[in-house]
């Protein structure tokens, strides 16, 4: 397959400014990346392309060349380009990683600095879960949560290094944060830059870790906290608690804490969104006369009028004694289903008045048939 022109597959001109390469490909990178489309490899191909494209332009010496000679430039008989096959896999994601930062962090740099000036990485966010009764989602509730977290180490600072330790700078790369490799090729000899490892492009390294936290710079600490939860909130909502993640390593920023809402379920009432369904049985003499009980709601108890002549299964709506909506926009409401019960058992006075009303009301039913 003939290989995309890089300029066309960044889809900038050929006068595009570094930044604007770098723009291009960071679009493309985030939308193609492995991690977000997994099993795809038509997205793979394009993340690899995109990628192998944008090491290329970003280089002002590799660009001129591919300017002057196209993808010849990078067969596998000229200088140490990606050859016809392009780039693997593994390589274009160190070069993700390595210019954009990976996801997290990518827009803005200096988070991935700590205060040591010394590699550092965000914290990770954390998820807790707590689960709520119909009583508790009606009535809003506050919960204690106790989890762990990583926290900034107390003995170093957050820093890594062992107290009294200075920082140094990096004997790999003498504190430039950067190594030079030379290349022999068909062109000539040429020097290629990239970061450090040892000191992550830095160009300082500690000497003695804090025994504490063995150089990470943070340490697991057990935390309670309250949360408060409004009434109306359903399964699947949570709420975030910013900076309450872990701690990041080496100063780096902390992450968040999800607290995740989960349902009980309940024995007595089905939710419907907003709307709670009860059922209810009645007697057939309080169907026939029409009488008032009192049912549970949602919170406490409420009364209900049956009417006289009410039929099994109708259903009554209680306008606002369901689940309050979040933000104050009223409450949802509670339907009741009326099951007319029929006794299994009758004393011989209940058959004997059973004996005569069966005379007076079998004349009245509606006759056989759809309704
Ligand atoms: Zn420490
Ligand atoms: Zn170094």
């Amino acid at each position: 397959m003939a290989k995309r022109d890089y300029y066309d597959i960044l889809g900038v001109d050929r006068s595009a400014s570094a930044e604007e390469i770098k723009k291009s490909y960071r679009g493309l990178a985030l939308e193609f990346h492995p991690d977000r489309n997994p099993g795809n490899t038509e997205a793979e191909r394009k993340f690899k392309e995109a990628t192998e494209a944008y090491e290329v332009l970003k280089d002002p010496e590799e660009r001129a060349r591919y300017d002057r000679f196209g993808h010849a430039a990078s067969a596998p008989s000229g200088f140490d380009g990606f050859g016809s096959g392009g780039i693997d896999l593994g390589d274009a994601l160190r070069i993700f990683m390595r210019d954009l930062g990976g996801f997290g962090g990518m827009f803005d740099e200096s988070r991935t600095r700590g205060a040591a000036g010394w590699a550092s990485s965000s914290g990770e966010d954390l998820r807790a879960r707590v689960a709520l009764t119909l009583k508790e989602v009606a009535a809003g509730t506050e919960k204690k949560i106790r989890f762990k977290r990583m926290v900034v180490c107390k003995e170093c600072g957050g820093t890594g290094a062992e107290k009294g330790e200075a920082l140094r700078s990096c004997p790999d790369c003498g504190g430039s944060g950067q190594v030079q490799h030379v290349r022999q090729t068909l062109f000539g000899r040429y020097a290629t830059v990239s970061p450090c490892r040892r000191c992550g492009g830095m160009g300082k390294v500690i000497e003695k870790t804090c025994p504490v936290c063995r150089g990470k710079g943070r340490m697991e600490k057990r935390e309670t906290i309250n949360v408060k939860i409004p009434a109306g909130v359903s399964a699947g909502n949570y709420i975030p608690f910013p900076g309450k993640g872990n701690a990041g390593e080496r100063g780096g920023p902390p992450g968040d804490l999800i607290v995740m809402i989960d349902e009980t379920g309940d024995p007595v009432f089905e939710r419907h969104e907003h709307d709670v369904l009860l059922d209810v049985a009645i007697t057939m003499s309080q169907a026939a006369l029409g009488s008032e009980i009192e049912i549970p709601a949602v919170t406490g108890r409420v009364k209900l009028r049956i009417p006289k002549g009410t039929e099994t299964g109708r259903i009554f709506r209680l306008r606002g004694k369901g689940i309050p909506r979040l933000h104050g926009r009223g409450s949802g409401d509670q339907l009741v289903r009326v099951r007319i019960w029929t006794p299994q058992k009758l004393s011989s006075k209940q058959k004997s008045l059973y004996e005569e009303l069966g005379a007076l009301d079998a004349k009245d039913l509606p006759p056989v048939g759809k309704e």
